[in-house]
């Protein structure tokens, strides 16, 4: 068994008049993510993980944001995209482990809902997708409201 790590890291700034979609779960707010796609920041830094452990580049590079095609998508979409990717080079998915930073919402009442579309996605249990959540107590763009920022660490795993 051959094993691969990965990490990604992304930040989508918070405006008003968009949806909130983080771990592909639809959050009720006043204000939303900022992005050519759906924004969800969640989904961006797990892709940038899995990418990241095949050294295959990064999302900008697979899904550019100046292609209509990806205007406004579900990030749903782009990680259904990039699991089939990481399936075509011989690995599947081991766990995920997902930090979200931020401020407002209340995030805790959304994590169970966010690991189950996770792991659906990922083709693996729900035990094995993390999803967490922190304030910045108030401190940096997070703290401020101006944006909501993500990490994402993976492990891979393949038998060839
Ligand atoms: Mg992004």
């Amino acid at each position: 068994m051959q094993f691969r790590i990965g990490q990604g890291y992304d930040v989508h700034r918070l405006v008003e008049g968009r949806e909130l979609w983080l771990c592909g779960v639809k959050i009720p707010h006043s204000l939303g993510l900022l992005g050519h796609s759906d924004a969800d920041v969640a989904i961006h830094a797990l892709c940038d993980a899995l990418l990241g452990a095949l050294a295959l580049g990064d999302i900008g590079t697979h899904f550019p944001d100046n292609d209509p095609e990806f205007k406004d998508i579900d990030s749903k979409i782009l990680l259904v995209r990039v699991v089939e990717l990481i399936g075509r080079h011989g690995w599947e998915v081991g766990n995920v482990d997902v930090t979200i930073m931020a401020q407002r919402p209340k995030l805790a009442p959304h994590i169970a809902t966010m690991r189950q579309r996770l792991a659906g996605i990922l083709g693996v249990g729900v035990d094995c997708v993390s999803v967490k959540a922190t304030t910045t107590e108030h401190l940096g763009f997070e703290g401020r409201e101006e944006g909501i920022s993500a990490t994402a660490v993976c492990l891979l795993g393949s038998s060839r």
